[in-house]
């Protein structure tokens, strides 16, 4: 750890969950304190397993849609399922994490004049009609469709982080995450990088929604979170929206392809029905972060699929690992 660094404490909600697991790791390792909070809905204890003897590290089982009274120096706010089944499964208490929970990391910010940094995402952009997808594109968003208690709710806390930020002087950090995964991805969560993972690795049907034309751009977990961190240190009047994503773009046809050429699979492609409202492309446009971060993405699609899949292929033959099964899960964790 660089000494001159001033040690902080820094709350991480949804700390537990893919992404903030590996953030918690990296704030750790910083020499920071941590304090993770997490409802444990979509988040595992597995994924902080290592983080648990640590004595910087503390973990608090809390719902962000009640208060919260701690005394931390900032806050990183993710909070809230990301899989499209997760965030369906209890839609409305999907949108009150991101209101509700903002409104109360926002409270916090303010009574302790932090900084807080918004998890927010692509779905802000919807079905998207212009290509990549710039800041300043304000989207195209079904307001009632089975996406829309993710989409309209997060819209809605990027409202709330910009009206604390006038009306209060909050200082606030506000990322638009596209497409990120990366080992502690849950295996059976239902995203696509997971659901062709597990399939493949179990000579399974690929499952592909639609003809498979719809675009992604796959970022790596690691790059993700040097993004998000760059961000939080980043200028106080970057208050951003600031894409960060990788902006190489691929139909879903060819990851598959590409997943079933490293894992060596036997499995066959099986087309299903393309859920509602599913976005046709989506593609960053990362201009700003590059210019006012000094971010880019440095690990290709080849290089995290297969680190990715060393790591499912390590849990889906642990018979010690609950929920192991290919089977998506749509109960609670
Ligand atoms: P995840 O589901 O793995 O993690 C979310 C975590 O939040 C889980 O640990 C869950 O238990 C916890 N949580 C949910 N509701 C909560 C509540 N009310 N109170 C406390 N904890 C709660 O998802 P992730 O992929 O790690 O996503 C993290 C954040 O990044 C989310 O806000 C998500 O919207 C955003 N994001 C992720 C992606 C991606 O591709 N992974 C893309 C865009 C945006
Ligand atoms: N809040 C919190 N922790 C704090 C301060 C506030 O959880 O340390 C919550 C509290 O529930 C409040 C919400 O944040 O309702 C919004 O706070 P704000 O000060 O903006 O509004 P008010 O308290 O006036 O409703
Ligand atoms: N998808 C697919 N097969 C699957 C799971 C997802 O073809 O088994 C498609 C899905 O329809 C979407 C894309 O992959 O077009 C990305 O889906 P994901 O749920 O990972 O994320 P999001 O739609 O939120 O970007």
């Amino acid at each position: 750890m660089d000494r001159t660094k001033k040690v902080k404490r820094i709350l991480v909600t949804g700390g537990a969950g893919f992404l903030g697991s590996h953030l918690c790791k990296k704030l750790l390792t910083e020499g920071h304190e941590v304090l993770c909070v997490d409802n444990f809905f979509t988040g595992r204890r597995q994924n902080i397993h290592s983080l648990l003897d640590n004595k910087n590290f503390e973990l608090l089982r809390h719902d962000i849609t009640f208060p919260l009274y701690v005394e931390v120096d900032e806050i990183y706010n993710l909070a809230c399922p990301a899989s499209p089944v997760h965030y369906q499964f209890d839609p409305v208490q999907t949108t009150k994490t991101s209101v509700v929970g903002a409104i109360n990391m926002l409270g916090l910010a303010k009574r302790l004049k932090i900084k807080i940094l918004q998890a927010s995402t692509s779905e802000v952009y919807g079905d998207p009609s212009i290509h990549p997808q710039t800041e300043s594109y304000w989207g195209n968003v079904n307001p009632i469709g089975p996406r829309a208690c993710y989409d309209e709710g997060k819209r809605c806390a990027e409202t709330l982080f910009f009206d604390y930020h006038r009306q209060n002087n909050v200082e606030i950090k506000v990322v638009r995450i596209f497409n990120t995964y990366g080992p502690h991805m849950q295996l059976n969560d239902g995203r696509v990088v997971s659901n062709f993972i597990m399939q493949a690795l179990r000579n399974d049907s690929i499952t592909i929604f639609g003809d498979g034309s719809q675009t992604r751009s796959f970022c790596y977990v690691e790059d993700m979170i040097d993004g998000l961190h760059k961000m939080m240190e980043s200028d106080k009047d970057l208050t951003g929206p600031v894409n960060i994503g990788n902006p190489t773009e691929f139909t879903m046809l060819e990851l598959a392809e590409k997943i079933i050429k490293i894992t060596g699979s036997k499995s066959q492609i099986a087309f299903m029905e393309l859920p509602q409202d599913d976005p046709k492309q989506r593609k960053p446009d990362i201009t700003i972060a590059k210019k006012n971060l000094g971010w880019t993405p440095n690990i290709d699609l080849e290089l995290g699929l297969t680190r990715s899949i060393e790591y499912f292929e390590k849990l889906i033959f642990d018979k010690t690992v609950k929920n192991n099964s290919s089977k998506i899960n749509y109960e609670r964790v």
